[in-house]
């Protein structure tokens, strides 16, 4: 019997379970984590369980398994979703992207590393030094990336935190050309935590050495050193009051500071203590209470690593874009994106990073219900097979609940944060309890009072559709504004290092001449939401769900609870019942007759039937599938997977 059709392995694809219920979905995903199968299919969809343990299945073997083969002939892989995007990508010349989500520590990144490398093994036969140098700069701008966009958080050793989507160029070959990198919302107040992570001097020594690889210049690499230096020592940085004068504690941190940034003492300490106002007609300088001053010293510390990390990208993305001029003019170029970005996240404190993430998450599934049901349905339509209507919770309307405008979430919060007068979280809340009172999926304290979810007075409950969470409404409003004084952007433009300089051009501007106010953190990623969602539209999307298995990096331990949430949270049960709702594969009948007819005697070796699809009729009526299939003007349509597994189980027998 074929491995992935064998029992003692579980299901290998979930639209195969007999119920479509949480219990049955939970028991094939543990046995299959217990048995060391770390994914599973819903139709093309991949779902993989952390297994913290080295898997040996991802060598040069295992990438000949699955070159050129189609999904279901081998056992679930994330390289048979690699080989698919590749295939659509070159044969029929779309531009297909590969979405990985999953919370943090679940395997997003290792998965996407994976592809990557499963891309790079199959491609390039003929060693051209021009893709293999782009292959390279891929592999290893990856390696860059990871170290600094990561924290050691308690969840996760090497944990992302940033959503990253990267496209690989290719050339009318199908072989990698080049590439661009897009990052979504750092969580900048794991800096703290990152710290930790950047002690390790032979790990930054690996890091500079890609940094020399991908072209960074020495001078480049010690402004990094510099600024990471800088972020560390603001983190020691203590404020004191003497009488009314708010001063520095540790002064000599000062001179350090001095030295890293390039600038004179003064400036640093005014900047840090002080800030320029204009009042009418005349600038004043005004002194930070002690708490303003905290609040700009971690306002400095979090600017200088976004900047400092989006930076980065865009000097990779320099290094990496198609270059080569025929490729751009000549020939197709087609894309692969890969999306690595956080999932849905539920934590006992629920703030406005989770917020966005979650809102992040809304926009996927309706991409996702949108793309499968629509090309659905327009397949269907050609192919003259009747609709059936698929039942499904449609997400829109949480979408919209947070989007759009004037009395969507994002917009309320703007609005607060624009208030005269009084601007605080309450103010937020209030907005949103006057806005959103009636609204089925918001609720707060203030509406509900007797709701025991909602626990204090500044919660707020959104019903997502993956399941409800409760908000915290305390820090929006400053996140939101996400404020870096001015007279700390002039501070660095002002600096007489050249790479920090060109950093903060913005720094150019006197206070008199600031007029614009900058897009709030909620407009910027909504916007970066969009386009996001508007570019995977426009491609073929594949999808890789990961599951982390418990919270000890464990590979023995599957806690059921914690997996369950993440199955809820993920929508893959809700996946199943679109899935199956639907047809699992479809082939024309030409094709389906040359990798099957030597089940049938009616058409082996070869048939005398009126046409192919009358051919595909009788060797299905004759293998008793028949009812599970539809037969299409061009394609045949076969409902559920086992019906394929079986066939390819007949075929294996015969060849
Ligand atoms: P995420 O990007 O989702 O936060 P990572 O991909 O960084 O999570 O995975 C966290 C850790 O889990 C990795 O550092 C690795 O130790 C382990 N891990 C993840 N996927 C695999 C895998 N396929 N095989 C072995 N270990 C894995
Ligand atoms: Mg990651």
């Amino acid at each position: 019997m074929a491995e992935h059709e064998s029992l003692e392995f579980g299901k290998a694809d979930f639209v195969l379970l007999d119920n479509v219920s949480m219990e049955e979905f939970m028991a094939n995903l543990k046995l299959r984590f217990e048995k060391g199968r770390i994914y599973t299919y819903i139709g093309e969809v991949v779902v993989s369980v952390n297994p913290y343990r080295a898997m040996n299945i991802y060598g040069r073997d295992v990438i000949e398994q699955y070159k050129g083969r189609e999904l279901y002939e081998r056992p679930p892989h994330l390289f048979a979703i690699a080989d698919a995007a590749y295939k659509a990508m070159k044969r029929r010349n779309k531009d297909t992207c590969i979405v990985i989500s999953g919370e943090s520590g679940a395997g997003k990144t290792e998965a996407s590393k994976y592809i990557m490398q499963y891309i790079a093994a199959i491609t390039n036969p003929n060693q051209r030094a021009e893709v293999e140098r782009v292959k390279n700069m891929l592999l290893k701008s990856n390696c860059v990336l990871e170290a600094f966009g990561n924290a050691k958080t308690n969840r996760n050793d090497n944990s992302s935190r940033f959503g990253k989507y990267m496209d690989i160029n290719f050339d009318f070959k199908g072989d990698p050309i080049g590439g661009h990198i897009n990052n979504y919302l750092l969580e900048k107040v794991c800096i703290a935590l990152f710290s930790s992570c950047i002690n390790d001097g032979a790990d930054f020594k690996a890091v500079a050495d890609a940094m020399k690889v991908i072209g960074f210049t020495g001078d480049e690499i010690q402004t990094v050193y510099k600024i990471l230096a800088t972020i560390l020592h603001l983190g020691n940085l203590t404020f004191g009051v003497d009488g009314d004068v708010t001063l520095i504690e540790n002064t000599k941190l000062v001179s350090v500071l001095r030295e890293l940034l390039s600038t004179k003492e003064e400036n640093v300490e005014k900047a840090l203590l002080y800030r320029t106002v204009a009042t009418g007609r005349d600038v004043i300088e005004k002194q930070h209470t002690t708490q303003e001053a905290n609040y700009g010293r971690d306002a400095l510390a979090k600017a200088m690593y976004e900047r400092l990390f989006c930076w980065i990208v865009s000097r990779i993305n320099d290094v990496i874009e198609v270059r080569n001029y025929d490729a751009k003019i000549h020939g197709k170029n087609t894309v692969i994106g890969v999306l690595d970005i956080y999932g849905f996240e539920i934590f006992q404190n629920n703030s406005f990073e989770q917020f966005c993430i979650n809102y992040c998450n809304e926009k996927l599934q309706q991409l996702f219900i949108q793309l499968v049901l629509k090309q659905e349905q327009e397949e269907y339509q050609r192919e003259g097979i009747p609709w059936k209507h698929i039942d499904y919770f449609n997400n829109q309307i949480i979408v919209d609940l947070v989007e759009q405008q004037h009395k969507g979430i994002f917009a309320v919060l703007d609005e607060a944060c624009m208030n005269v007068g009084k601007v605080t979280d309450e103010v937020f809340l209030q907005g949103l309890n006057t806005k959103l009172a009636k609204h089925a999926h918001y609720t707060s304290r203030k509406l509900s009072p007797t709701d025991k979810s909602l626990e204090f007075d500044r919660d707020f409950r959104i019903r997502h559709y993956a399941g409800d969470v409760v908000y915290s409404v305390v820090g929006f409003i400053d996140k939101n504004k996400d404020t870096l004084f001015q007279d700390f952007k002039r501070l660095l433009y002002n600096s007489s290092n050249p790479v920090l300089k060109a950093m903060w051009p913005e720094g150019k501007l006197r206070i008199t001449e600031v007029t614009k106010r900058p897009l709030t953190a909620a407009t910027l990623f909504k916007n970066s939401m969009i386009s996001l969602v508007e570019n995977l539209a426009s491609k073929e999307p594949y999808y890789v769900r990961c599951v982390k298995p418990n919270d000890v990096k464990s590979p023995l331990l599957f806690e059921h609870e914690r997996c369950r949430h993440q199955v809820e949270y993920l929508g893959l049960l809700e996946n199943v019942r679109v899935r199956r709702a639907g047809f699992a594969n479809r082939q024309t009948y030409p094709r389906f007759l040359q990798r099957y007819k030597m089940i049938s005697e009616f058409t082996w070796p070869n048939h005398d039937l009126p046409s192919d699809k009358e051919a595909v009729k009788r060797l299905l009526q004759g293998c008793g599938f028949d009812h599970d299939v539809a037969y299409g003007k061009t394609k045949v349509f076969i409902r559920t997977p086992r019906t394929l597994f079986s066939l390819e189980e007949q075929r294996a027998e015969m060849v």
